[in-house]
């Protein structure tokens, strides 16, 4: 690993933010003095109402954690309401539509309106701080406006990704005992509707203390409509006064509830606070993105997931960016879309999922360089290892070798980043989320649990509390400290293992629940799966272990292939010899079933779980498959596993 390529930091951003001194000046001083680090740092970035006395207060060991604890501010204030004198008319979203033809520009003043607005139309339907308000909406800016307007007045938003099922969105109104939701009548990803309004209706048949929902109509869909529980977004929000004043939140008041993904099992509503939460997705926002003064930023995330709300609407709205949503898909009206959005808009960063850049590279290079990209500086990647050759390929072809690539490792729990590169400081090795934020200490332990010291191979933990930390599983904290404070006392436990190199660079090997134990050598799925992604005809790698007499655990290999690529004899024996060029002879896959798709969260993660157990052949306890994106792959899968010994 130490052996990649180095890439070191460009001329042009020699004067970034953040130089390589700078980032050891400032580390050092976040780690020896966190209060003084982070009382400056909080002055620097937020407005605040009251100031704090104490920085700082935590208690792993009982999952507690207090930052600036009697200090007093207002989240959609800093977001909006300051940068006003300044930036009125400047833009804060550019929307793009599923419609390539559809965009609009929102300034930071009609956000403030549109805020106020809905703000008042919560308050009119007696929305009170506190109260928790489910959000099932589209990528449209309405998306935004209600996060936003919730944090006006102090109430609780827990939006559900738009693509979940009723049973799905069902489980987490109940959950997070929200008494309100906005929904829209349809959602348009990719040419195709999706009927949103059906699914609430079916899910509020078993939530009988939802009483209003606000639908926005977006494709003008006719949907059934209860009387006095359904209103007309417009018609409602539209009469209400722009003038809303901010309310005055306790640091560690409640901001939201988001449940994780489901990749292991049943999701967590993990709770986020005010103060901490902002001012670490501030912080990470303009040092991770070297972000500028008028700069076009674009994260491809669904405002569903943290990091839509980390990386479309906080931390970019808190610096006072240009932020852009997209309501479609990357392969829609064709693969191109993404590279001409860029050029349509002048976008400057690009930040996206692994999962979209295979996808995009399976597709051939000829739709990425009909474009110019020419605004392009600075390309991130966040949600999942990124295969070196997956990396390669987004430097060269996407980024012509000139923008740096920002690998952000981190967590809905955590909030914000806590390993990644920073442009002008970090020399990039590919696959590598390299080193720490400011204030994030990490170590590595052994299976015993004791710290390993320099380069090595172990658990990836959390020695100390960070602002963005999650607070509680909400209406469970006892499921907090068993999941995340219990492994291993007076660490905060990740879940992910990793390895440090010679020159301290992370790199995360996945989910411990996947790590493979094969003849008692321990190896992370991610390296396994990086070695398959090499060979040119394959696309995609999902890799877990399998009961084997002899070895302890196999090695089995799920491969997609390119769009274009044929199974031929050899390539079976080309990918074993790739593993064993690559690893060693230790990681020879012992079964590689050839896969047309791979199972995966809506958030685009590939599902082990589901793929263990088919290895396994347990397929009867393949578990709760209704948070995947398709469920369908999971039945071919199983299929051509039978033909396989
Ligand atoms: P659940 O916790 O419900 O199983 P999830 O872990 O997929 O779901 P998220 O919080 O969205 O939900 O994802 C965080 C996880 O994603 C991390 O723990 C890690 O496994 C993976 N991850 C995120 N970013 C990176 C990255 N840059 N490199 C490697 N892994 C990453
Ligand atoms: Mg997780």
């Amino acid at each position: 690993m130490s052996k990649a390529p180095l890439y070191k930091v460009p001329e042009n951003f020699r004067d970034a933010h953040i130089t390589p001194q700078k980032y050891q000046e400032m580390y050092q001083r976040s780690i020896d003095d966190p209060s003084a680090f982070w009382a400056d740092m909080a002055t620097d970035f937020l407005d605040w109402d009251q100031t704090w006395s104490r920085v700082v207060d935590y208690n792993f060991c009982k999952g507690q954690a207090q930052w600036f604890n009697d200090a007093e501010l207002n989240v959609s204030y800093n977001c909006i309401d300051r940068h006003l004198p300044k930036r009125a008319n400047q833009t804060a979203f550019i929307w793009e539509g599923d419609d390539p033809d559809y965009s609009v520009s929102i300034s930071y003043a009609e956000l403030k309106d549109e805020v106020c607005k809905l703000a008042n139309a919560l308050k009119a339907r007696g929305v009170m701080k506190g109260d928790r308000v489910c959000i099932y909406l589209p990528m449209i800016p309405q998306a935004a406006y209600a996060m936003l307007a919730c944090t006006r007045i102090g109430a609780v938003h827990s939006v559900v990704f738009g693509g979940f099922s009723p049973e799905a969105l069902k489980d987490r109104i109940l959950d997070a005992d929200c008494r309100v939701v906005i929904t829209a009548d349809e959602s348009t990803r990719g040419g195709k509707n999706t009927p949103l309004k059906i699914n609430v209706d079916k899910a509020l048949e078993g939530c009988p203390d939802v009483h209003t929902c606000f639908v926005v109509k977006n494709t003008q869909k006719d949907i059934p409509w209860v009387e006095e529980r359904d209103l007309c977004y417009y018609d409602t929000v539209n009469w209400m006064s722009n003038d809303c004043p901010p309310v005055s939140m306790a640091a560690e008041d409640p901001l939201f509830i988001l449940y994780t993904s489901g990749s292991t099992g049943k999701p967590k509503g993990v709770l986020h606070t005010t103060a901490g939460y902002l001012l670490q997705a501030a912080m990470t926002f303009k040092y991770t993105f070297d972000y500028q003064e008028g700069e076009v930023y674009w994260c491809t995330a669904d405002v569903g997931w943290v990091t839509g709300h980390s990386y479309i609407v906080y931390g970019p709205l808190c610096n006072g960016a240009t932020s852009l949503m997209f309501e479609g898909v990357p392969t829609y009206p064709d693969a191109g879309r993404c590279w001409e959005i860029i050029d349509k808009h002048q976008v400057n960063i690009f930040y996206t999922a692994p999962t979209a850049i295979r996808a995009l590279q399976a597709q051939g290079d000829e739709f990425v360089v009909r474009s110019s990209r020419s605004s392009l500086r600075l390309l991130g990647t966040v949600g999942e290892p990124i295969n070196p050759e997956a990396w390669e390929w987004y430097y060269h072809v996407v980024g012509e070798a000139r923008c740096p690539i920002v690998d952000t490792w981190w967590q809905t729990e955590t909030g914000t980043h806590m390993i990644t590169a920073l442009p002008g400081a970090t020399d990039l090795k590919p696959g590598s989320a390299s080193f720490p934020f400011f204030g994030v200490q990490l170590a590595l332990l052994n299976e015993d649990g004791s710290e390993i010291d320099g380069a090595g191979s172990g658990y990836l933990v959390v020695k100390s509390s960070w602002p963005s930390q999650i607070r509680t599983i909400y209406g469970d904290h006892q499921r907090l400290i068993d999941t995340y404070f219990s492994h291993y006392k007076g660490y905060y436990f990740t879940g992910d293992g990793a390895t440090r190199d010679e020159d301290g660079y992370y790199w995360i090997t996945g989910r411990v629940d996947d790590v493979l134990n094969v003849s008692g050598h321990r190896m992370g799925t991610a390296e396994v799966e990086s070695a398959l992604v090499l060979h040119q005809k394959v696309a995609e790698a999902a890799v877990v272990g399998f009961p084997h007499e002899i070895k302890g655990q196999g090695i089995y290999c799920y491969v997609t292939l390119m769009d274009n690529a044929e199974v031929d004899e050899n390539l079976r024996a080309e990918l074993i010899a790739l593993c064993n060029k690559e690893i060693g002879p230790i990681a020879k896959p012992d079964i590689i079933q050839w896969a047309p798709g791979l199972p995966k969260t809506r958030s685009g993660k590939i599902m082990r779980r589901i793929l263990r157990k088919i290895a396994e052949s347990d397929v009867d306890a393949l578990g709760d498959i209704t948070t995947l994106a398709d469920p369908s792959v999971v039945e071919v899968l199983v299929k051509d596993r039978l033909s396989i010994n």
